[in-house]
């Protein structure tokens, strides 16, 4: 499995798939390119980067990116045999005549794959599930981020804390602003004016869900407002997370050294969903998206609260079983409706599965493992119809217009 260095990382919102990974794709083929002479470029973009593009900003990451060349993009709906929903072509055409193509995909979590050739598969962890993990766990006296740290060095703690604290700085500096999101929407901000109502609440049950929702509003409409994004695991989901651990450091005076580690654990959990199944929600809807960022901050939650291994796993289970199914339906391809308020949604299904961890677990052994609750995840994500996976062609997106 690979290093959590290649799922966490940051890059421009609205989504990890539509933006940071084209982005990342612009740039590797201006490094393989020879640039001089190039006469110009033309980017196609097939199935759900042609449908949500413009949308998700698809269109304006690669333009942005090629701003030293002419470029054309064309939106190819029609096409359907292509290695991956989210298939883009690049081609360079220069002055001489001659031509450069490069066919990628945009695999989730703004990771990508050149077709026909073998990028780079270097594995950082020797297993590739959590049972696997389980196993050689002992003898790191059961703490996974003791494995974390042994396998990806000790220099992923500051990786991640630097990360950490930037979705801090981005709740934050999200609270203070007004405005309407872009697009046809129309959507207001609303992050600020949840987050006063919540602090005029007095302690309860009620004040920390609405905490949760306001930090949770804060990252999503940062996202949707495209600003630069930590993937958590993803853009579309990076509102969940952040919300529960930015809670527990601001609210509950948490120890952020821990919370650090507690966020590498999460990550982790995220790490097998992306290994074994699809972090993209063009792939496998959104329990691919939504549900692996539950799974991530739940356990996360489990790490922080010194719950055992196996309450961990069950938070982590948890999480994703109950997101089984969740379809992928951007109304007119924008990260908003329903992105901004599931993130929230999730960010107290991830508290409440956390709870469950705490105080069910204790009384019976769950049946469903983490890895068995993946294969569900990966299977439930193929049976659904394209429609329902990033194509802003079903759901929501077709009853609201
Ligand atoms: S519905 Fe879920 S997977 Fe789809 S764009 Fe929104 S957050 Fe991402």
């Amino acid at each position: 499995m690979k290093s959590l260095k290649e799922l966490l990382i940051i890059g421009p919102g609205p989504s990890s798939s539509h933006t940071i990974g084209p982005y990342r794709i612009c740039l590797d083929f201006l490094r393989k390119a020879e640039i001089k002479d190039i006469d110009h470029i033309i980017v196609t973009l097939y199935d759900s980067l042609a449908l949500t593009g413009k949308g998700h900003g698809t269109d304006k990451i690669i333009i942005d990116t090629f701003k030293n060349f002419d470029v054309q993009i064309i939106f190819d709906f029609k096409t359907d045999d292509i290695p991956h929903p989210n298939t883009m072509r690049i081609q360079a055409f220069y002055k001489s005549g001659k031509n450069f193509t490069k066919v990628y995909c945009s695999t989730g979590g703004g990771a990508f794959q050149i077709v026909g050739e073998n990028t780079d598969n270097i594995e950082t962890y020797p297993f590739n599930t959590f049972d696997d993990m389980k196993k050689i766990l002992p003898s790191f006296n059961n703490d996974i981020y003791a494995l974390i740290e042994y396998y990806e060095g000790k220099d992923i703690f500051l990786y991640a804390r630097n990360l950490l604290l930037k979705s801090f700085d981005t709740i934050r500096k999200s609270l203070k602003t007004e405005g309407i999101l872009p697009g046809p929407l129309r959507l207001k901000r609303v992050s600020k004016d949840i987050f006063r109502r919540a602090n005029d609440m007095k302690i309860g049950e009620e004040k920390r869900e609405l905490l949760l929702t306001s930090y949770s509003y804060a990252t999503s409409e940062a996202n949707a407002a495209s600003e630069m994004i930590v993937t958590t695991p993803t853009c579309g989901a990076s509102g969940v997370v952040p919300a529960i651990l930015y809670y527990i450091y601001k609210d509950l005076n948490g120890d952020l050294n821990k919370l650090v580690r507690s966020y590498l654990v999460g990550a982790l959990v995220a790490n097998f969903i992306k290994q074994n199944a699809s972090i993209s929600g063009a792939v496998l809807g959104c329990q691919a998206e939504i549900g692996s960022a539950a799974s991530f901050a739940a356990a996360s939650l489990a790490y922080y609260n010194d719950l055992t291994l196996y309450q961990i796993e069950y938070a982590a289970e948890v999480s994703m079983e109950h997101f089984l199914g969740l379809t992928c339906d951007p109304v007119d391809g924008y990260v908003q409706i329903p992105c901004i308020e599931r993130n929230a949604i999730a960010s107290i299904h991830a508290y409440a599965a956390y709870l469950l961890s705490k105080n069910v677990a204790i009384y019976r052994h769950n049946r469903v493992s983490f890895d068995k609750v993946i294969l569900a995840m990966n299977d439930t994500g193929k049976q659904l119809p394209s429609d329902l996976k990033e194509t802003s062609k079903g759901g929501l997106a077709k009853v609201i217009c």
